[in-house]
């Protein structure tokens, strides 16, 4: 199939566009560089540099696209969050105008499971409530709204995956923000000597440790699931689908596993709650198991992390 990968250049984009081109499909990647990085684009992908505002050229003979260029910071969302509403709404709008206008009719949408906001129950399920708490899992919850009017409306045929915390790496395909924020490769930054610690944030939560429990999926089971949506999408559907590693994971457990994984001690310091941040996040992706027959192949920490430690470290 011709596709184009919107974001690509981005850490899960680069990965999904990697397998994708595995798999023999014709990959357009549409990136900006506002984060991404043009040498993680793909080997056999096409690459042009643009707005998804403005795809122009890049959606020609396109028959499914790919989306997931977006601003993607919890905690800048609420400092920015014009910047988000424009990018991650609007931008996402001009997008599946101009699809309409190609007449392109399909669309695997990234979401985020930050459109359920604080969860009453857990593992959360796809009929959740939907209250984001953050303007970045609002502007999110606006497309897929937006999403299920369009397949309505106009017969697109769309997939909406939610996910939260993604780690690992798919060969030299990593994480790389100029901000890093995440967990894992910050741990990591310690035992590479780019940080002297790493910190705790919160010890009191009502977990069995104290600390944030979180389902880290590997990149490379989530990029398979986005292949299945791929081929799932039906015309005037909009389905949505969690995805999960199935197993929490505590803070204090991560880096546990990767002191073991690196060999380096990783001084970790205790600090105050990060503000926003639930005690416990887990999805259940029991629907994407039964309806599309994803299962999660790499749900160990240890490979996890060694993934990304590898394609960090080079060893
Ligand atoms: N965290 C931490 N120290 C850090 C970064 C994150 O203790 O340097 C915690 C954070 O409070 C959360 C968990 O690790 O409980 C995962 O955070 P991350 O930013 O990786 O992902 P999020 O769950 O916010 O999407």
């Amino acid at each position: 199939m011709r596709v184009l990968v919107t974001g690509g250049a981005g850490y899960i984009g680069s990965v999904v566009a990697a397998q994708l081109v595995d798999v023999g499909h014709e990959v357009t990647v549409l990136d900006d560089l506002s984060t991404g990085h043009e040498d993680a684009v793909p080997e056999g992908a096409r690459f042009v540099r643009g707005d998804i505002r403005e795809p122009g050229a890049a959606l020609d003979g396109v028959e499914a696209v790919l989306h997931f260029a977006a601003r993607s910071l919890v905690g800048e969302s609420v400092e920015q969050p014009g910047r988000y509403w424009a990018h991650n709404l609007g931008g996402t709008l001009a997008l599946l105008d101009a699809m309409r206008a190609k007449d392109v009719r399909r669309i695997v949408f990234s979401s985020t499971a930050a459109t359920y906001g604080e969860p009453e129950r857990s593992p959360i399920v796809e009929d959740a409530p939907t209250r984001p708490t953050n303007p970045y899992g609002a502007s999110k919850l606006a497309v897929d709204t937006a999403l299920t009017a369009f397949a309505g409306m106009y017969g697109l045929g769309a997939v909406s995956l939610r996910y939260f915390n993604v780690a690992g790496a798919y060969g030299r395909f990593r994480e790389r923000h100029a901000v890093e924020t995440h967990l894992i490769p910050n741990v990591l930054k310690v035992a590479l000597g780019e940080r002297p610690s790493v910190s705790v944030f919160g010890t009191d939560y009502p977990t069995p440790d104290g600390t944030c429990v979180r389902d880290y999926i590997h990149v490379a089971d989530l990029a398979r699931a986005h292949l299945l949506a791929l081929e799932a999408c039906a015309p005037g559907s909009h389905q949505i689908f969690n995805l999960g590693n199935g197993t929490g994971f505590s803070v204090k457990e991560v880096i546990e596993v990767c002191r073991e994984v690196t060999g380096h001690e990783i001084p970790a310091i205790v600090g105050d709650r990060r503000p926003g941040d639930p005690a416990v996040l887990v999805a259940s992706s029991d629907k994407i198991q039964r309806e599309l027959g994803w299962k999660p192949e790499h749900t160990a920490m240890r490979g996890i992390v060694g993934d990304a430690w590898a394609a960090l470290s080079g060893k």
